[in-house]
C-alpha cells in the first residue's frame, strides 16, 4: 500500500467523524428538543476532539512526508498533488494550535452567549465588552500561533481565505468604498424609482415555503441528495457528496424573504452537490474558501434571481400563488421592489449595494481592534462614526449597532470579509459567463438555468478545494480577485433602475 493510499484512508476517517458532528449540528438546529442541549454539547465535543486528534497526529505528518515524495512531479492541479498540498497546509495550521487554546476558544464562545443576549436585551455594549476583550485576546493568540509579519489580522484572514492579506483587502475594499458611497447617496435621493411596500403584505408561510422549494429545484438543487428544513438562521450543511442539506426561515411578510434565503442556501448547496465524488471524504472536498462559497450563494440570489430577466420568467408564476397580494404588480414593478437600495442599520437585511458597506465597516473596526489602535470600550463610538461615513446614517444604539452579529461572540475575528469577497468574485464570474454563454439573459427569461449550472460545475465546483480563492478566480474568470467587475455590474443595474448615469 502506498503512503498516499494510507493517507487517504486516515483522512476518510477524519471526514467521517467531522460529518457525524455535522449531523449532530444539523439535528440541533432543526429537530432537537430544548432539553438536549447539554447532551449534544458533550457529543459534539467528543466527536470534535477525536477528529482533531486523529488529523493532527504525527502519523498523518509522516504519511504526508512520504506521500509528498510519491507525488513529486505530478501536475499542480492533479488530485494527488492537490491532496498532499492542501492537506499539508491544513495539517500545519491545525498542529500549530495548542489544544488548550482551541478548547478555551470554544468554551469562551459558549460562555459569552448569555452575556451577549443580555447585552442585546438592554442594548448595552458595556455588558458584552469584557467578553469582547476575550474575543480580541483569543484572536491575537490564534494569530500568534499561526505566525504573521505585517499584521496579526493577516493570520486570521489566511485561515478563511488562504493566500489573501490585510493589505490586499484594504486596497480592494478602498476601491469599493470610493465607488459605493456616492452611488448610495445618489440612489437615496430617488426612492420613487423602486417602491417596495408590496414586500410587507401578508403572504401565507406554507405557500412561501412551497414555491421556494419549487424554485430551487428548478435552479438545479437536487432533492435526491438534499432536503429543505426550517431553522432560526438559514444554513447549508454537507454530510457527504450524496447529502447536502439546506434550511430556511419564513415570516408572513416577504421583506424577510423566505424565497431569497432559500435561493441563497441552495447556491451553497449546488456548489457542494457539484463537487466530484473522487474528492469526497478528503480535505479537497468542500468550497475553496468562505468567500468563494459566498460567491456561489450570492450568484444565484442576486445575480440570477434579483435580475429583471428572472422576474420576467418568474413573476407570472408567483402571481398565480399569490393573486390577491400581487394583483397591482407587474414583473417590472416587482423586480424594482426587490432591488430597493436603502441605507439601513442591520447587515442581514441590507440590499445588494449597501451590504458591502456593512462588511467594510466591520473590517475596519476588527483590524483596528486586533492591531491595538481601537479599545473595546470605544467600539460603539467607532461604529457610529463608520455609520455616518459609510452609510450616512445617524448614530444608533448597541442592539442595532455592534451587538447585532453573533460573529464576535465566538473568536476569531475575520469572519466577515468572505461576504464582500463573494460579491466581487460572483461579478467576475458573471462577466465570464456572459462571454461563454452569450444567450445568458434570454435563458433566464424563459427559466432555463441548466447551462449556467453546468458552467459553474465545470469552472468552479469541479475543483473542490484544490485551489486558493485567487487561483480559482484566475482560472474561472481570467484574472485575480478585483473590484471593478462588481462596480461595473452595480453601476449598470442600479443606474438603470434609478435613472442615474455613472
Ligand atoms: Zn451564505
Amino acid at each position: 500500500m502506498s503512503a498516499l493510499d494510507e493517507l487517504r484512508a486516515d483522512l476518510a476517517t477524519v471526514a467521517d467523524l467531522e460529518r457525524a458532528g455535522a449531523v449532530l449540528d444539523w439535528d440541533q438546529e432543526t429537530q432537537m428538543p430544548p432539553g438536549g442541549v447539554e447532551d449534544r454539547a458533550n457529543q459534539l465535543a467528543t466527536v470534535g476532539r477525536l477528529s482533531h486528534e486523529l488529523f493532527t497526529s504525527d502519523r498523518i505528518g509522516e504519511l504526508l512526508e512520504r506521500a509528498g515524495e510519491e507525488v513529486a512531479g505530478q501536475p499542480y492541479e492533479s488530485f494527488e498533488a492537490s491532496l498532499v498540498r492542501v492537506t499539508k497546509r491544513e495539517w500545519e495550521q491545525a498542529t500549530r494550535l495548542p489544544a488548550e487554546l482551541v478548547e478555551n476558544i470554544a468554551r469562551a464562545g459558549a460562555e459569552a452567549r448569555p452575556d451577549w443576549l443580555r447585552a442585546r436585551q438592554e442594548s448595552d455594549w458595556s455588558i458584552f465588552a469584557p467578553r469582547m476583550e476575550r474575543t480580541v485576546e483569543f484572536s491575537l493568540a490564534l494569530a500568534e500561533a499561526h505566525g504573521w509579519t505585517a499584521s496579526p489580522y493577516d493570520a486570521l484572514i489566511e485561515r478563511s481565505e488562504p493566500g489573501l492579506s490585510t493589505r490586499f483587502l484594504e486596497g480592494l475594499f478602498g476601491e469599493l468604498k470610493e465607488a459605493i458611497v456616492p452611488m448610495v447617496r445618489a440612489i437615496a435621493a430617488r426612492p420613487e424609482a423602486a417602491p417596495d411596500e408590496v414586500l410587507d403584505r401578508d403572504f401565507d408561510p406554507e405557500l412561501q415555503l412551497g414555491i421556494s422549494l419549487a424554485v430551487v429545484q428548478e435552479l438545479g438543487y437536487d432533492l435526491e441528495r438534499g432536503r429543505l428544513d426550517k431553522s432560526a438562521h438559514p444554513f447549508c450543511v454537507s454530510l457527504g457528496a450524496g447529502d447536502v442539506r439546506i434550511t430556511t426561515r419564513v415570516k408572513r411578510n416577504i421583506r424577510d424573504s423566505c424565497l431569497f434565503s432559500t435561493i441563497h442556501e441552495s447556491g451553497h448547496g449546488m456548489y457542494d452537490q457539484g463537487i466530484p465524488k473522487i474528492l469526497d471524504r478528503s480535505p479537497l472536498w468542500g468550497g475553496a474558501s468562505s468567500g468563494v462559497h459566498e460567491s456561489q450563494s450570492r450568484f444565484w440570489e442576486n445575480l440570477v434571481c434579483r435580475s429583471r430577466a428572472f422576474w420576467i420568467y418568474f413573476f407570472p408564476r408567483l402571481a398565480k400563488v399569490f393573486p390577491a397580494q400581487l394583483a397591482d404588480q407587474t414583473a417590472e414593478s416587482f423586480f424594482r421592489a426587490n432591488n430597493r437600495v436603502r441605507p439601513s442599520y442591520i447587515r442581514v437585511d441590507a440590499d445588494e449595494v449597501t451590504y458591502n458597506l456593512h462588511v467594510l465597516m466591520r473590517f475596519e473596526i476588527e483590524k483596528q481592534l486586533i492591531e491595538g489602535s481601537l479599545a473595546v470600550g470605544d467600539v460603539p463610538e467607532a461604529w457610529n462614526q463608520a455609520l455616518d461615513q459609510y452609510l450616512g446614517l445617524a448614530p444608533t444604539g448597541a442592539l442595532t449597532g455592534p451587538l447585532q452579529d453573533i460573529h464576535w461572540v465566538q473568536a476569531p475575528l475575520g469572519g466577515f470579509v468572505g461576504y464582500a469577497l463573494g460579491n466581487l468574485i460572483g461579478a467576475q464570474l458573471l462577466e465570464r459567463v456572459r462571454v461563454d454563454v452569450p444567450e445568458f439573459d434570454s435563458l433566464l427569461a424563459v427559466g432555463s438555468f441548466g447551462p449556467l449550472l453546468e458552467w459553474l460545475h465545470r469552472e468552479v465546483h469541479a475543483h473542490g478545494r484544490k485551489f486558493t480563492p485567487d487561483e480559482l478566480t484566475e482560472r474561472a474568470s481570467g484574472g485575480p480577485i478585483r473590484s471593478d467587475a462588481w462596480i461595473r455590474y452595480a453601476r449598470v443595474k442600479f443606474g438603470e433602475i434609478y435613472g442615474l448615469d455613472w
